[in-house]
């Protein structure tokens, strides 16, 4: 018998954490029992990345108006026609007619809309699905739908984090909780390049903080910039360091956040780099790393920074307190709270032998929970007995 085939279904057109998740896994699959085939939105920015080398990809996603939008160029109408988007039955046929093609076992969606419309035409087919599902929806229609879905397409789930798990807590569908990991042999400890802190014009004196993520409302960016200027006020040498990109449908918000660091006078401690390939590398540089969302759903940056043996102040919300254990890998505050957020930043820059044992505790934290070579085999165990389940059930 030859190794079953995994059909993976992503609409990304951009790299997010959900997508860096997708490669890392798909990549250390063991062939000769899995291979793995991508079924994806025609012209995503992540298809020509190194871990897909030698992976069949399939162009299922038309460029659609909202797929297709490049930041520079979105316009308000696009959005009306995602409902188009999710309701037509074409994609579904495409993906059925995909799945066919290329003699898929097993079908594993790893965005929103690849739960439905992959979910669907799975089901369609025949096959087994599997749900990574990676998102924290607010209550509303969207969440109602998944649900909804989840009864109708009877997926397995993979959740990401328990607060991901609990949106399914009411619903007859089996969940598996698969912490997310990370190659650990990327994010390692150790000295900063120091050319980087020069070309960052960082002097030896520099506070340094990071948030690494989507210039996106629930990162919390918002939250970080007001507790920056509290901090200003006590801590002269305090600066940011904010990577990662706007998302396309959201164009205006970077420049958003910049006129609110003006407008508190902090313009001058930020520096926006975008997005950046060399974020262990940003990591070591940093004192401290901080990620203030609301919701988040897990974090990888969580993780990544524990891995370099950062200590991290996070929130109490979402998947983060899973990750970030509270007064010992790191500090949570609430969301959106930027006295708090500023109150344990201070604490933890005045106490620096503190910060480091927290630093140290996620680094081993990271080393034995949040290792990507235990998700594969996880996930593999899990495709097997899903597998084994539909020959039977
Ligand atoms: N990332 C990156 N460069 C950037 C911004 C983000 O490589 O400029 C990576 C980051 O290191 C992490 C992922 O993108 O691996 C983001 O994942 P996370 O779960 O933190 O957030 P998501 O995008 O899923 O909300």
């Amino acid at each position: 018998m030859g190794p079953k085939r995994i059909a993976y279904v992503d609409h990304a057109l951009q790299l997010g954490g959900a997508q860096k998740s997708l490669l890392e896994l798909v990549a250390r699959l063991d062939r000769r029992r899995f291979s793995p085939v991508l079924l994806c939105a025609e012209g995503a920015e992540w298809l020509d990345r190194p871990e897909l080398e030698g992976v069949e990809q399939v162009p299922v996603f038309e460029a659609s108006p909202l797929l297709e939008q490049r930041r520079d160029q979105l316009h308000p109408s696009v959005l009306r026609s995602r409902g188009q988007l999710l309701g037509g039955l074409t994609p579904v046929l495409r993906l059925r007619r995909a799945l066919r093609a290329v003699k898929a076992d097993l079908v594993h969606t790893n965005t929103l809309k690849a739960h439905f419309l992959g979910g669907a035409a799975g089901r369609l087919s025949g096959l087994p699905v599997l749900w990574h599902v990676r998102d924290i929806l607010d209550p509303g229609p969207a969440r109602t739908w998944l649900l909804r879905a989840s009864k109708l397409l009877r997926p397995q789930v993979i959740a990401i984090s328990q607060a991901v798990a609990a949106q399914f807590a009411s619903q007859n569908v089996p969940v598996e909780l698969i912490y997310n990991g990370i190659p650990l042999d990327h994010f390692t400890p150790g000295q900063p390049d120091p050319s980087l802190r020069r070309g960052l014009q960082l002097s030896p004196e520099d506070e340094v903080l990071t948030i690494v993520g989507r210039l996106t409302p629930w990162k919390g960016h918002r939250t970080l910039l007001e507790a920056l200027a509290i901090l200003s006020a006590q801590r002269p040498q305090v600066r940011l360091l904010v990577v990662g990109e706007v998302a396309f449908w959201e164009a205006s918000y970077g420049e958003e956040l910049e006129h609110l660091a003006e407008d508190l006078g902090i313009a001058d401690r930020v520096s926006w780099l975008g997005f950046r390939e060399d974020v262990p590398q940003i990591l070591r540089l940093c004192d401290l790393f901080v990620l203030p969302s609301v919701d988040e759903p897990f974090g990888r940056v969580l993780i990544e920074a524990m891995a370099v043996g950062k200590a991290v102040v996070a929130t109490r919300s979402g998947g983060a307190p899973e990750v970030v254990l509270d007064g010992e890998t790191g500090v949570l505050v609430p969301p959106g709270d930027e006295k708090g957020l500023a109150a344990a930043l201070s604490d933890l820059l005045s106490d620096r032998t503190r910060a480091a044992a927290m630093g140290q505790r996620g680094l081993e934290r990271a080393q034995t929970v949040f290792d990507v070579n235990r998700v594969v085999e996880m996930v593999q165990s899990l495709y097997d007995r899903t597998l084994a389940g539909s020959r039977t059930g």
